[in-house]
């Protein structure tokens, strides 16, 4: 399975031009080059998407749910069985290393698929007896045509996560990629032809978020939106569809504390704070970014981290030993290394990174930037309070578990948050004051799909996993039944 140069929407089963006939360039960010081009969707080709998806829906939400496990589990046995194309294509697309393409991204895109495949097989739905009078029951049905909205930093691993449910409840899906990774989605859809999925069941729309996403979210007949993004992307949906009183799921920023008591174990949580302040160069919505240490062992976690942080390789995704690729564009890594300087601005002494790293050859041209350490700043400066989605931390000593707890809690964002203790007792107080939708104790990205998946404040609206996604796209109906 190899990516074309042209990238297609897939709309009732075919892979058609957009109706403008336009494309635009997409990026291979490592190099720095356009290396294939993008339809520029609009609202035509969201009413094409519509129409197709209102003639399958009858059928498709009619079907027995041991029918739609066995579609999306086909599907998702194409994916594992293209594993290594799907893994090229999302490193070149994004820039990430093709080794965490093929061990992560990949693997969890088939993984979403057979979880919602097997978890529709098991969904039921409450009754509620009234004793000598009546019964209820509720019935869960499929909404309708939905639309599923992804960023770039996952891509089909989130596009995924969204369509699976979708269509496991029996719903028909508008999705739509980002425009800066549709490459994998684009293979999905010639999975989905491939495994058999009915025309106009799922249907992929490409372009910018402002016209062909914006166009789905205004389209009066699509009746729920699940979206990942931005939280300012996130505020325009809820703007356009909250007055519709459309169904709606966001899972938005973040901007996560890591909080580090003296009484931890030190080894693990070193290795595992590298990991959840750079992954995928920090380009992921739950790793930590403001790290607070406390205060005995401050002087000794800022010595390794900042030791271990410039042993990090950055560079070319397909070499072996790389472990963080390029960031995703030309404009994230300015906007990144804008933040850098402003943090010094507001006072802060970088450690180490924050510079464009000089790469030679094919890569000359790419967007690689060395990971950043940066302390010396208050919790409340614009560098601790915004989002900045790249390969930065800041750190910070504290004293007590009341102030850490004030600033972990001093941001508008509630993702997710990661506390190191041995003392469960501890463990479990600050978990409980943390105000976030995941807390990992000793742990980072340890993920089960069954639980909920989501943020609070301004991280998001709702949650994702397990039955709380099959939950969303489906609509409840109480039906109530008198005997005597
Ligand atoms: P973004 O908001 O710019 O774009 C996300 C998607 O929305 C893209 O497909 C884009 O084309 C589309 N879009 C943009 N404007 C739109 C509009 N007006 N109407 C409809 N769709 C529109 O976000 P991004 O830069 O792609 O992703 C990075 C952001 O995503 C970060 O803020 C990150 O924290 C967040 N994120 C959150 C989670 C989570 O689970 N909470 C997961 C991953 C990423």
């Amino acid at each position: 399975m190899t990516p074309d140069k042209y990238i297609k929407n897939y709309i009732d089963g075919a892979l058609l031009p957009a109706a403008s006939g336009e494309y635009f360039d997409n990026f291979n960010p490592a190099v720095g080059k356009v290396y294939s081009h993008i339809p520029d969707s609009d609202e035509r080709d969201v009413q094409q998407a519509l129409e197709a998806a209102e003639r399958a829906f009858p059928e498709w939400s009619k079907t027995e749910p041991s029918t739609r496990f066995r579609i999306l589990t086909r599907i998702a046995d194409i994916i594992e069985q293209n594993l290594d194309d799907f893994a090229r294509a999302e490193s070149i697309d994004s820039g990430k290393p093709f080794a965490m393409a093929r061990s992560v991204d990949i693997p969890r895109a088939h993984q979403n698929l057979r979880f919602f495949a097997t978890a529709i097989l098991h969904f039921s739905s409450e009754s509620h007896p009234m004793q000598n009078e009546a019964i209820n029951y509720t019935l869960r049905q499929p909404i309708g045509v939905v639309g599923c909205i992804s960023p770039w930093n996952l891509p089909l691993y989130l596009f995924t996560w969204k369509i699976a449910p979708a269509l496991a409840a029996g719903n028909c899906v508008i999705g739509k990629p980002s425009e800066m990774t549709p490459m994998t989605a684009y293979m999905l859809s010639k999975a989905c032809s491939e495994a058999g999925l009915p025309a106009g069941v799922l249907n992929i729309l490409h372009g910018h978020g402002a016209k062909v996403g914006q166009a789905i979210v205004e389209h009066p007949k699509i009746k729920a939106i699940s979206f990942t993004g931005g939280t300012n992307t996130g505020k325009k949906i809820i703007s356009t569809a909250g007055p519709m009183f459309k169904k709606l799921s966001l899972e938005l920023g973040g901007k996560n504390p890591n909080i580090i008591f003296a009484d931890c174990d030190f080894d693990e949580m070193m290795m595992t704070t590298l990991r959840s302040s750079f992954s995928n160069n920090g380009q992921i919505c739950l790793c930590g970014s403001r790290i607070y240490v406390e205060r005995p062992i401050y002087e000794k976690f800022k010595e390794e981290l900042v030791k271990r942080t410039q042993f990090i390789k950055v560079g070319d995704p397909f070499s072996a030993v790389t472990d963080l690729g390029a960031l995703v564009s030309e404009q994230h890594m300015k906007k990144v290394m804008s933040y850098i300087s402003l943090a010094e601005v507001e006072g802060g002494t970088v450690l180490c990174g924050g510079t464009p790293v000089e790469m030679k050859g094919e890569y000359s041209e790419g967007y690689f930037l060395r990971p950043a350490v940066i302390e010396g700043l208050p919790h409340t400066c614009r560098t601790n309070q915004e989002e900045i989605f790249g390969p930065v931390v800041t750190i910070a000593p504290f004293d007590t578990e009341e102030e850490v707890i004030e600033y972990a809690n001093s941001t508008q964002f509630g993702l997710a948050a990661t506390v190191w203790t041995k003392d469960i007792s501890k463990a479990n107080r600050v978990a409980e004051k943390i105000e976030s939708g995941i807390v990992w104790v000793n742990c980072w990205m340890v993920r089960d799909l069954r639980t909920p998946f989501g943020g609070v404040k301004s991280s998001g609206v709702g949650r994702e996993g397990g039955l709380e996604a099959l939950r969303f796209f489906t609509e409840q109906k109480n039906v109530c039944i008198k005997y005597s």
